[in-house]
């Protein structure tokens, strides 16, 4: 809740010539057991640290994370280590996360090593079943990473993110560096493992075909703020915030009406120093009078799975949706 994270550049001291990043600007969010809840926006809006600060691996500057009802600031180290056992992260390169001098049984092992779970038959027949559940033969334990391609390498990810028996898994780009079609496998198997398990899922991603596919409830970030908080099928047809409508129009689509909308123009700007009033305003193709000055509040319509949140001035939330 809350959640703000300004980056120094290591240099020490922030000055006026050299503000802090402000990678993650008060942002609050919830995401329910057994849930998607998809995270968009472009490289540089902020994700990956605001996954991060989920998980604890990085430390905010200001707000709170709560798990399970625990505020997770507070916890002490021994209950922080068992809570990390149950919230996993899979990156973008499976390979730069393993240890190309490690077979796939001790890839798989090792989590369960850590956090002391069971003994060592017990942890090679899980490891067995987790590949088995991830849709690779057994035989894989004996390898090494580097004899899998990446999309195998991903499934190795998961299985290895599994090993803990997690509750919440943290997705930053699992797949985005994958083909489509084996992008398509990956985004399935984590769906059919969520159905089975009932786990919960941060999944983060500049591509917005590929989160709203998997999501539940998308979150769309702008400059470490939000500009939406809606159903997936919500963002999909109906998108309200300008960036949403223009990340929409930006995926490429056979339906002549996406051409009508305005695609994404200009770059993102520096988090160091976030444009005035509304973040989108230099780029907005809808802005009126005041966006430049006044910043947007996050309003919110509807409750549950129907709610829906825009930061924009022209989002009146007495009107219907
Ligand atoms: Fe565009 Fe103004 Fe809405 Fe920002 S507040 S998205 S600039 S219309
Ligand atoms: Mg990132």
């Amino acid at each position: 809740h809350g959640l703000v994270k300004h980056f120094g550049d290591g240099k020490g001291l922030f000055t006026p010539q050299r503000p802090p990043v402000r990678a993650v600007d008060g942002v609050s969010l919830t995401i329910n057991r057994g849930e998607t809840l998809g995270l968009v926006g472009e490289s540089g809006s902020g994700k990956s640290t605001l996954g991060r600060l989920i998980l604890r691996l990085i430390e905010p500057t200001s707000g709170t994370v709560t798990f399970d009802g625990q505020d997770i600031a507070t916890l002490s180290k021994s209950r922080l280590t068992q809570l990390r056992k149950r919230m996993q992260l899979v990156f973008q390169d499976p390979f730069s996360s393993f240890n190309p001098r490690m077979t796939i049984a001790q890839v798989l092992t090792e989590p369960m090593l850590v956090h002391g779970m069971g003994d060592r038959a017990s942890r090679i027949k899980r490891a067995k079943e987790l590949l088995d559940l991830v849709g690779l033969p057994s035989f894989a334990m004996e390898r090494y990473p580097h004899q899998f391609s990446g999309g195998q390498a991903q499934r190795i990810g998961i299985a290895r993110a599994l090993s803990t028996d997690p509750d919440l898994i943290v997705c930053d780009e699992a797949v985005s560096a994958l083909d489509v079609s084996v992008q398509a496998q990956v985004l399935n198997l984590l769906k059919e493992v969520q159905r089975e398990l009932g786990l919960s899922y941060l999944f983060i991603a500049h591509d917005l075909n590929v989160v709203r596919y998997i999501s539940d409830r998308v979150c769309v970030m702008y400059l470490g703020k939000l500009a939406e908080v809606a159903h997936a099928d919500d963002i999909s047809e109906r998108p309200r915030h300008p960036y949403s409508q223009a990340l929409m129009a930006s995926i490429p689509s056979p339906d002549a009406h996406h051409e009508l909308r305005t695609p994404l123009a200009g770059e993102i700007p520096s988090p160091r120093r976030p444009p005035a009033g509304c973040r989108f305003h230099p780029r907005c193709s809808q802005r009126i009078d005041g966006c430049d000055r006044d910043e947007p509040e996050l309003l919110t319509i509807g409750s549950n799975s129907e709610a829906r949140s825009v930061a924009c001035h022209l989002f009146d939330p007495t009107s219907a949706r």
